[in-house]
């Protein structure tokens, strides 16, 4: 805390994490000979670099770039890229750090890292992200490899971008290799990529609510976001047969009784990238609030009562008031599509309250699992259909869930997935270290 205090929201999932690992700790003390903990929260390498590039109006723009390559104690570097003005190194090390226990988690065999840039995409022309790209890539290309660090998109990196960082590589490189996952499906892409992260947090929603004989069918879903985590989560909610009624972005929310039409919040948001107001004009039973009638210090999309609440949209939008109003509606089950959407307090809400709860490392691992099976049909010039990777997916999302499961059951706190994915996460991660040697 002293030597970071300029980085609130690493600190915070640091905190996290550390919490849950007291009961590991006290039983493998070679964790503490090994100076595993001071260890893991030290990213391996941050790398930060100026990006120059030229707006349409000749004129020089300046931004700042990052790689922040945290652990590759289980294989080589992979975690998003995120292009976003809030971006800071804080912010990439928060996600960094939580990407090495998600990928531990996902039982695959890649290490953790994060990396962006503070450049705003919006309102940008395709020209300009284009060129910015370029320049990103012009300094990123020497720190990654299909075999060192892969990274993939986040908020604000889209197969658009994904396309122009990857022609910026093979330009520099000379070599036609699976570098970055979320490729354009001509060139190395994998089926169901775009829709792993949103699809997998509700197989995961299933996984949890199955071990209890409960299901999603028929049941009333809340979703934040309206970005490709959201729009996946809200579709695959459809096809299971439940009923998702909002989506929010930066500007406002919908809430639709009558569910999300998926029709047309593609429309709005993929192909016009328009604000949600959109929506409300061409959807009758949908009602729209600007971020501005928001209750104050709160999310309005928490307030609409339901059984299941899929955050999908960014950290920390979701506080230990929205918590206590979506459980005193009755709400029975979270799973968290976006990276650390809870605070802190809100989590301990959840926990303590005995429902269905699945942290973001678990329950949003499906992007990550999907872009290493991605590597695997690149390393092996192959590409598998949609239904062969959406299975794998699935698949991958239960085993999550049921190691996140045993390890908290193990550990004697049955049904806290927060300490059982914590603990599985990072044994795996600290046994591979003490091994490697120091
Ligand atoms: P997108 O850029 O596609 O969408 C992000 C959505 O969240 C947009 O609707 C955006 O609204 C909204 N949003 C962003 N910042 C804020 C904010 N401060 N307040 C309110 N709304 C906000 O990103 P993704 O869907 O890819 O990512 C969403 C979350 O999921 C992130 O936490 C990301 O780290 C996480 N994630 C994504 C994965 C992936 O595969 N893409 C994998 C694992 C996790 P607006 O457009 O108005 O800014």
């Amino acid at each position: 805390k002293e030597t970071y205090p300029h980085e609130p929201v690493f600190l915070q999932a640091v905190q996290e994490v550390l919490q849950s690992l007291q009961p590991i700790l006290d039983k493998q003390t070679e964790y503490a000979k090994m100076k595993i903990l001071e260890r893991i929260v030290e990213p391996e390498r941050c790398v930060s670099f100026r990006v120059q590039w030229m707006d349409d109006a000749g004129q020089v723009q300046v931004n700042r770039g990052y790689r922040v390559q945290y652990n590759s104690a289980l294989g080589p570097f992979k975690g998003g890229l995120r292009f976003h003005p809030s971006v800071n190194q804080g912010v990439l090390k928060f996600l960094g750090f939580e990407q090495i226990f998600k990928n531990s988690l996902s039982g695959l065999a890649i290490g953790g890292a994060k990396g962006g840039s503070d450049f705003n995409p919006k309102g940008k022309s395709k020209t300009e992200i284009m060129r910015f790209c370029q320049a990103f890539m012009t300094e990123l290309w020497t720190h990654i490899g299909a075999t060192v660090d892969v990274p993939a998109g986040d908020i604000g990196v889209g197969s658009q971008e994904i396309s122009f960082l990857f022609g910026q590589y093979k330009r520099l490189t000379r070599r036609y290799e699976g570098v970055l996952t979320g490729k354009n499906l001509l060139f190395g892409g994998s089926l169901a990529r775009p829709e792993a992260t949103g699809y997998g947090a509700v197989y995961f929603a299933q996984a949890m609510l199955d071990a209890r004989g409960q299901s999603l069918e028929g049941k009333v879903c809340t979703v934040s976001g309206a970005g490709n985590v959201a729009i996946h989560c809200c579709q695959k909610l459809i096809q299971v047969g439940a009923k998702p009624v909002t989506v929010s972005d930066s500007r406002g929310m919908i809430y639709d009784p009558e569910g999300i039409r998926l029709d047309v919040l593609k429309q709005v948001k993929e192909i016009e990238r328009g604000p949600l107001t959109r929506y409300a004009e061409l959807v009758s039973s949908a009602k729209y609030t600007p971020v501005a009638a928001y209750p104050a210090g709160r999310n309005a999309v928490w307030n609409v009562p339901c059984f299941a609440a899929f955050p999908c949209a960014t950290q920390n939008e979701l506080n230990l008031a929205d918590a206590e109003t979506l459980l005193a509606n009755g709400c029975g089950c979270v799973a968290e599509g976006a990276n650390m959407p809870s605070t802190l307090d809100a989590v301990h809400a959840f926990i303590a309250s005995g429902i269905a709860y699945g942290p973001a490392k678990a329950a949003n691992a499906g992007g990550v699992s999907v872009s290493q099976l991605e590597m695997a049909q690149n390393a092996s010039m192959q590409r598998w259909t949609f239904e062969a990777v959406d299975n794998q997916l699935k698949h991958i999302m239960y085993d999550i869930h049921q190691r996140a499961a045993a390890t908290a059951a193990e550990f004697g706190q049955k049904g806290n997935l927060v300490m059982g994915a914590n603990i599985a996460g990072f044994r795996k991660v600290a046994d591979a270290m003490i091994a490697l040697g120091v």
